[in-house]
């Protein structure tokens, strides 16, 4: 049964790091989109502070280089913005516009340039409520072409599967440190039945985050279990926006 509306699925991986050939390895394997989020003023860079933070010393948080991004690392994938430095843009930059310019106007700019295709949106570093503003959307609207930005925490109703009220504030369904959470949220969205709207259901994360607890099987039948659910979109975020960048505000 085809009614009116759809259910879409989109997913996203944060900062460039290498555990993302892995996940474009089992991306391959099942035909699924999915959009990389990168900073291009710190290529080749080594984060082992990310590993103490998470308590998983050792933890690598190791960032493609800028030869193997040009190489075409990503080719293939949806490769969007995450500023240049990763800086928490209301926290660090709140009413600074040249700064918050520079962070995410030069990263698309780099994005284009290295993969030859203009980047559509972002995610804000950090994610959280405090990392933006009012301010900071207004200045990436008016000074920039990124047309969403996708923050790190849940809408107050993952299980509504609601598409995002506008696209400058679009909550994240769940991260995948919270596994169980997305298999869950997968099972319950593949036995949707969208009714009176489309949904959508949208898995975030980072490449350590799989590595940390070893979730990659269970990355893996989550990814299967969407890409052959027969009434399923997969689609990358830049997808999702075009597909409803009409009906939806930035
Ligand atoms: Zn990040």
């Amino acid at each position: 049964m085809s009614g009116k509306f759809k259910k879409y699925f989109t997913m996203s991986f944060d900062d460039g790091i290498t555990q993302d050939a892995r996940i474009m390895d089992i991306c391959r394997k099942y035909g699924m989109p999915c959009t990389f989020n990168i900073n291009t003023s710190l290529f080749g860079v080594n984060w082992p502070w990310v590993g103490e933070m998470v308590g998983k010393p050792g933890l690598s948080h190791q960032r493609f280089t800028e030869e193997e991004i040009r190489a075409g690392v990503y080719n293939g994938f949806d490769v969007e913005v995450h500023t240049l430095n990763h800086p928490s843009l209301a926290r660090n930059y709140g009413d600074d516009k040249a700064q918050i310019i520079h962070e995410v106007l030069d990263d698309f700019k780099n994005i284009e340039a290295l993969t030859g295709i203009a980047p559509a949106g972002m995610a804000y570093p950090g994610g959280c409520e405090h990392d933006t503003s009012p301010f900071v959307i207004d200045t990436i609207l008016e000074n920039t072409p990124v047309r969403f930005a996708r923050l790190a925490v849940p809408p107050k109703d993952p299980d509504a599967f609601a598409l995002p009220e506008r696209f400058m504030r679009w909550y994240p369904s769940s991260s995948f440190v919270f596994i169980d959470n997305c298999r869950t949220l997968a099972t319950s969205f593949i036995e949707a039945v969208p009714e009176d709207r489309d949904l959508l259901l949208y898995l975030w994360g980072h490449g350590y985050d799989l590595d940390s607890e070893n979730l990659w099987d269970a990355f893996e039948e989550i990814v299967a279990m969407l890409a052959k659910a027969p009434d399923v979109i997969c689609v990358s975020n830049a997808d999702l926006y075009r597909i409803f960048k009409d009906k939806i505000p930035s």
